[in-house]
């Protein structure tokens, strides 16, 4: 089986799971820190092939991982904003799915009727494209997850690699956690 390598223009690091320790700086503006903030980091997010077939149970039974950040006033605020409007559209687009059905399934009385269809179709169809608009813009990664994107796992699940937008941010995360995090150019993907 070849192995790929997918190269980094700026070093990436990689830190034991449990060790890592976030600087109080903000990793998308720079400024000083002090909101706790949750990154996510899901098991899903590996792409090695052979993790996504036999070993994907027991790294699913692992769960997610959470790790806690720091993040300035300004976009804690942003993050919670994003996290609302996400519940809307969610719900948003599930009210829509059933009134769009129902709206199908009376246009489709109508046209076999020989009636023209009513314009309240057409208004839920217009309704339903604007909702999906807002649940891309709604669902696309946020400043946070841009800022700091996990890269991967090890198999066992302890270490993490992280690639981060600043590289001051990067400094002082290696700084605050010397002799526990590597800078890495380079990955191997089985
Ligand atoms: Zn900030």
């Amino acid at each position: 089986m070849g192995t790929r390598r997918q190269y980094f223009d700026e070093p990436i690091v990689r830190i034991g799971i449990e060790d890592a320790r976030f600087p109080r700086m903000c990793p998308i503006c720079g400024a000083d820190a002090e909101h706790a903030a949750r990154i996510s980091a899901s098991p899903h997010k590996i792409e090695n092939p052979r993790y996504a077939t036999r070993k994907k149970s027991r790294l699913m039974s692992n769960g997610t991982k959470t790790l806690m950040v720091y993040v300035c006033d300004e976009h804690y605020q942003s993050d919670e904003g994003q996290g609302n409007s996400r519940v809307a559209c969610t719900l948003g687009s599930g009210l829509m799915v059933a009134m769009l059905l129902f709206a199908i399934m009376i246009a489709g009385g109508d046209i076999w009727s020989g009636r023209p269809v009513n314009y309240v179709f057409y208004a839920i169809v217009f309704l339903f494209s604007v909702v999906l608009i807002f649940s891309f813009f709604a669902f696309r990664p946020g400043p946070l997850a841009s800022s700091i994107k996990v890269i991967g796992f090890d198999l066992g699940f302890r270490n993490i690699w992280l690639q981060f937008k600043r590289a001051d941010y990067r400094e002082r995360f290696v700084e605050e956690n010397a002799m526990k995090v590597e800078l890495v150019r380079w990955i191997a993907k089985l």
